[in-house]
């Protein structure tokens, strides 16, 4: 099994770069950004529970997203390895997804972090939000907040993995394919 951690800011490529790479490695997607906007789509109690979180640019309660990926493990006995994105973004969910995963006895084998100007986030959030259908792209005081929680909250989760040399810069600004290139280069030096 190869796990890994696509890493970075709100608007820093997470999702884009994700698909091609499971498309590559025939690794399991699991967005936890993804999977909430599933339950809000079918408007389940744990989806209505979310919303009023992501409305306001907030994170969602970590019980929540943590057995909501519990549930995404088990139902993926087969995979031959996962992608989180969006996940963890807490040093509590990564705790608690080191906990998970040493169940399964198949440890996170390296976080790549997207390194992104700010400037260039802005910019991006907000002309995704032309097409995104997202609420949470549209409003640039959302945007500010999802960027907030990433600086007090999420930023720690690299630390944590530090800790166990697993952290790897890419930079994330250039071409699709560029940044796809180098993401490549770092799994292939690992697998
Ligand atoms: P982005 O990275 O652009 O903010 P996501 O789709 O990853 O987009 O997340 C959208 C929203 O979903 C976040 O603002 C947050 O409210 C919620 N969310 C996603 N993943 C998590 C998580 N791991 N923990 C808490 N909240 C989450």
């Amino acid at each position: 099994m190869f796990n890994l951690i696509l890493f970075g800011p709100p608007g820093s490529g997470k999702g884009t770069q994700s698909e091609k790479l499971i498309s590559r490695y025939g690794l399991k997607h699991l967005s936890t950004g993804d999977l909430l906007r599933h339950e809000i789509t079918r408007n389940t109690p744990l989806g209505q529970e979310a919303k009023s979180f992501m409305d306001k640019g907030s994170l969602v309660p970590d019980e929540v997203v943590i057995s909501m990926i519990g549930s995404a493990l088990d139902e993926n006995q087969d995979a031959k390895g996962f992608l989180f994105d969006g996940f963890p973004r807490t040093s509590t969910q990564a705790e608690a997804l080191d906990k998970l995963l040493e169940l399964k006895k198949t440890p996170i084998a390296v976080m790549l972090a997207l390194d992104v100007s700010e400037d260039e986030l802005l910019k991006r959030l907000l002309i995704r939000g032309e097409t995104s259908g997202r609420s949470d792209d549209t409003n640039e005081q959302v945007i500010r907040a999802r960027i907030k929680e990433y600086h007090d909250k999420t930023l720690v989760v690299a630390d944590y993995y530090r800790k166990f040399r697993k952290v790897v810069m890419v930079n994330g600004e250039g071409s699709v394919d560029n940044i796809f290139q180098r993401l490549c280069i770092e799994i292939d030096s690992r697998r």
